[in-house]
């Protein structure tokens, strides 16, 4: 028996325990094509019915419209920070950003290289600890679209409804919290996703994208930059990453299994309120994110007053197999990311060890 601990890593994050072993099963025969899915060719027929299934699977968890096209490419999240402006400056050559973390401060960082982006809000003078208020008169009526973080990874904030932009195509990074609760993605013009926080293994990048948003590209925009080449190849215009591709299908037939996203985010707003109830009640931990209803279900910063007390926490946790525990160095202290696949006896686990801890050190 492989002795496994509570993984509470940012990501790469952990996996359903059925669905490494059954990748385990399937690893030297899958299917009884007698390869590996590592080693097989993505043009053949099973590795379609693979990648197929994969989009299939998705497209019934989030309930995808038949107007928007689903990408499997590389490159992580961070390549998109690129991809959006080159494909989607089309215009006026504008963009508005919400600044709402370390990934949107990138984002908008790598946008300002091709066009003209404004930041329409930001939380970034108090650590990012709760979400800014959004000014619709701060928004550019002719902007080419408008960009949000939907979950901040490193903050712990998350955003439960989005602004009405009035036309401007809404374009959303969901890496750390797509399929974790139900979303219309009707409302977006553009998703976007590394799969390493809660679809699968890191080197896929899932993208959602609108019809409309795919004729344009800026003409020096490199062949694989371009959303057109990888509609046009169905996510094949060369090898696509197969392996992580296979892997998201078993993750998403997992959660279809469970009852859909709709079970999960059950699942995951009891998770999220156990540990943040004891992080409130407790005596010497303290939340980054204190606005009740701007926090995260999926990444939970915290704190004790020193960080000798933060650096004891996490060795005495590590002992008892709760680990990754280390906040980010922009927050200090400790995160717990809570993500689809960490089991709800995993958060109990934890929250019985920061109640142990509070008593003997408060
Ligand atoms: C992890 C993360 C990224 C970066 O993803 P890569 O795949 O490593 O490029 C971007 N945005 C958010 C919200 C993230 O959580």
């Amino acid at each position: 028996m492989a002795k496994r601990v509570y993984n509470f890593s940012a990501g790469p994050g952990m996996l359903p325990e059925a669905v490494l072993k059954k990748a385990a099963e399937e690893m030297l025969d899958y299917q009884g094509s007698g390869m590996s899915v590592m080693e097989m060719s993505h043009r053949s027929k099973v590795y379609q019915s693979i990648i197929d299934g994969t989009e299939k699977a998705l497209r019934d968890l989030m309930n995808i419209p038949a107007n928007y096209k689903v990408l499997f490419l590389q490159g992580g999240a961070s390549t998109q920070f690129a991809m959006i402006p080159l494909n989607l400056l089309k215009k006026s050559n504008k963009a508005d950003y919400v600044n709402t973390g370390e990934w949107a401060t990138k984002a908008i960082a790598e946008a300002k290289r091709y066009g003209d982006i404004k930041v329409v809000a930001t939380s970034e003078p108090e650590v990012f600890n709760h979400l800014p208020e959004l000014d619709p008169k701060e928004f550019r009526a002719d902007a080419d679209y408008f960009h949000m973080t939907t979950n901040n990874t490193i903050f712990g904030t998350s955003w439960k409804k989005y602004p009405d932009t009035k036309g401007v195509p809404l374009v959303v990074d969901m890496s750390s919290d797509i399929l974790s609760k139900v979303v219309d993605i009707s409302q977006f013009a553009l998703v976007y996703a590394g799969a390493q926080k809660n679809m699968g293994p890191a080197g896929v990048t899932v993208v959602i994208i609108r019809d409309d948003m795919i004729d344009f590209s800026k003409p020096e925009t490199p062949t694989m930059l371009k959303y057109k080449t990888h509609v046009d190849g169905a996510s094949m215009y060369n090898t696509p990453p197969c392996y992580g591709i296979y892997i998201i299908k078993l993750v998403c037939e997992y959660l279809l299994g469970l009852g859909g996203v709709a079970a999960m985010e059950k699942i995951n707003e009891k998770k999220a309120a156990l540990l943040y109830d004891t992080l409130d009640g407790s005596k010497i931990f303290k939340c980054h994110v204190q606005k009740k209803e701007d926090r995260s279900i999926m990444n939970i910063p915290f704190r004790t007053p020193s960080e000798d007390l933060d650096k004891k926490f996490l060795k005495e946790a590590a002992e008892e197999g709760l680990t990754t525990l280390s906040g980010h160095r922009k927050t200090g202290g400790m995160r717990a990311s809570i993500y689809n696949a960490m089991p709800l006896e995993g958060v109990e686990k934890l929250v019985e060890f920061i109640k142990k801890f509070d008593k003997a050190n408060s």
